[in-house]
């Protein structure tokens, strides 16, 4: 038995057994690919922290798939951006549990972005697009502006400046999905200005469980009511230096 906070999937075996999603044999698969590739990519580049595989399916592929019961109580998208998806957290492991969803990956590390091109190249996702590019960026670029029924960002900033940096990508009526750690509360406090200036109405600070993960997870979910002021994103960096 592994120590910490771990258990295991008693008589259920494979960690992707304990999905939130049902995860068919070809997802399965796939996931067991983008397990393998993140491992060996991440000898040469920082893709993540975690190299233990057990803990990589918990903590990043059962993490992020935690995500879509939550989406979809709420609407059916067809677009979903993830917006500093790093090594594909949890844009990936979503854009794989609903192929028929178009998954927009953004993410301003250039070798990172190399690895997500390589990894849906290599697990055949058609669903998904990688985007070269900061936020700040990307948000004011038609083609991307309010054009998404959903975005989600996980340990992108602290709140004020991933709503600046999110929620000008959310179309009204769509939703910002950001994990979060136990007691969001404080951040989420810290964020009234930022929510009600960008357009955004906290709708819920959900509580998660992670299968086979003992720590205390929340979801912080926001709802786009208006749409934002052009102005918003302002430059990049701004946001995080002089958050709203
Ligand atoms: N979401 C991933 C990575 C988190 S680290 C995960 O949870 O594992 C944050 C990532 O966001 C980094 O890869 C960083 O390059 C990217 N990032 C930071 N600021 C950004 C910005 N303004 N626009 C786009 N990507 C950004």
């Amino acid at each position: 038995m592994p120590s910490g906070t771990f258990k295991r999937g008693g008589t259920s075996g494979h960690p992707l057994n304990s999905s939130p999603v049902p995860l068919s044999p070809t997802q399965h698969a796939q996931l067991e690919r983008y397990l393998a590739l993140l491992l060996t990519w991440n000898e040469r580049i920082n893709l993540t922290a975690i190299t233990e595989p057990h803990e990589i399916y918990v903590k990043h592929f059962l993490d992020a798939l935690t995500l879509i019961p939550f989406i979809e109580a709420r609407l059916s998208p067809q677009r979903l951006i993830d917006v500093g998806s790093g090594a594909g957290f949890p844009g990936v492991p979503i854009a794989i549990a609903r192929p028929a969803w178009r998954v927009v990956l953004l993410e301003a590390t250039r070798k990172k972005v190399r690895f997500l091109e390589a990894l849906a190249t290599e697990l055949g996702l058609r669903n998904v697009e990688v985007h070269w590019g900061r936020a700040e960026d990307a948000a004011h670029d038609p083609a991307h502006r309010e054009r998404y029924d959903v975005a989600v960002a996980r340990a992108l900033a602290p709140l004020p400046v991933l709503l600046e940096l999110c929620l000008p990508f959310v179309r009204p009526g769509g939703y910002l999905l950001a994990p979060k750690g136990a007691d969001p509360h404080p951040e989420v406090e810290a964020a009234a200005r930022a929510l009600k200036m960008l357009g955004g109405c906290l709708e819920e600070i959900a509580p998660v469980r992670v299968p086979l993960l003992d720590e205390r997870r929340t979801l912080v979910i926001v709802r786009k009511e208006h749409p934002t002021p052009p102005s918003f994103p302002r430059p990049p960096g701004r946001p995080a230096k002089r958050p709203l």
